[in-house]
């Protein structure tokens, strides 16, 4: 699909829940945010459905986020579903890992390529103070799941201060290089504030090259995480919302979007 800015869209971001199992400092408040009741919430066959209509239209890439996606029941379910699909060239999942020594294995047999782990630290303490609570063994332990069950490549998603360089998180480069983990960089971001950048060595935040949709766990498709522009599947159906989001993608973010990263999953 092509964009009114003639950029090629065939990426879908899918958040299949907004409740996560960490707090982390710069994404939710401490005492977590308000749950969507589960009766809003897309259920798996709906999704399943969604994608279908994406895959049609000329979606080739498909990332699982959240909240975090692995709390989301029969999420190894959903990835068999979605992975037997013609037409998928990528299928990856963004996780803070916590729970992926117990999933790993069963989503690359369900069909998961590969996974993004969110690691800003390799300090126990500090790690337990971003997440408010969180403990870094288990990620780490999740890591040596992915790796060992062959989900592949495995990337890092290490989050620094806005106005810093990668050396903030040299610690998560330097282990990322021992164990063959590429490693990217987000600044920290303020979607009210509107402080956006780019990700180094990724590839978000790049308005010109943006590839992207995104489908919120309620099940609205937003054109832009930086913008509050969003097209309902429930009352347009997945096709006309997919086509809508494409047709009015906007040029670029702006400062202001009521979008959250644990809502839209970054
Ligand atoms: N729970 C999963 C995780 O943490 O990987 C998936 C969802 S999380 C919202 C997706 C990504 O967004 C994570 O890599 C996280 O670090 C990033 N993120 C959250 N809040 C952010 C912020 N304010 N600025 C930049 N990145 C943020
Ligand atoms: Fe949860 Fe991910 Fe947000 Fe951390 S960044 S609170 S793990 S959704």
């Amino acid at each position: 699909m092509l964009d009114p800015y003639k950029r090629h869209i065939h990426y879908l971001r899918i958040s299949v829940t907004d409740r996560c199992n960490l707090r982390c400092v710069y994404c939710m408040p401490e005492e977590g945010v308000p749950l969507i009741p589960h009766d809003q919430i897309l259920s798996l066959e709906e999704i399943r459905d969604i994608v279908k209509v994406a895959l049609s239209l000329g979606i080739d890439k498909i990332r699982l986020t959240g909240g975090e996606p692995l709390v989301r029941k029969g999420i190894v379910d959903l990835v068999a579903m979605i992975a037997s699909f013609e037409g998928l060239r990528d299928l990856a999942m963004t996780t803070n890992g916590i729970l992926l020594s117990t999933f790993a294995a069963d989503l690359k047999a369900a069909g998961l390529n590969r996974v993004n782990v969110s690691l800003d630290t390799m300090d126990p303490v500090r790690y337990a103070e971003i997440t408010r609570g969180g403990k870094i063994e288990d990620v780490l332990e999740g890591l040596a799941a992915a790796k060992a069950a062959g989900l592949s490549p495995i990337k890092l998603n290490a989050v620094v201060p806005f106005n810093s360089g990668p050396l903030a998180a040299g610690d998560v480069a330097r282990f990322g290089e021992e164990q063959g983990f590429e490693v990217r960089f987000i600044h920290q971001m303020d979607l009210q504030a509107g402080e956006f950048t780019v990700v180094e060595g990724g590839e978000g935040g790049d308005c010109a090259h943006c590839s992207r949709l995104r489908l919120s766990s309620r099940g609205i498709i937003y054109p832009c995480l930086f913008n509050d522009i969003g097209f309902d599947v429930k009352t347009l159906g997945a096709r006309e919302a997919i086509l809508a989001a494409v047709r009015g993608k906007p040029k670029c973010g702006v400062p202001g979007s009521g979008n959250t990263f644990y809502g839209l999953g970054g």
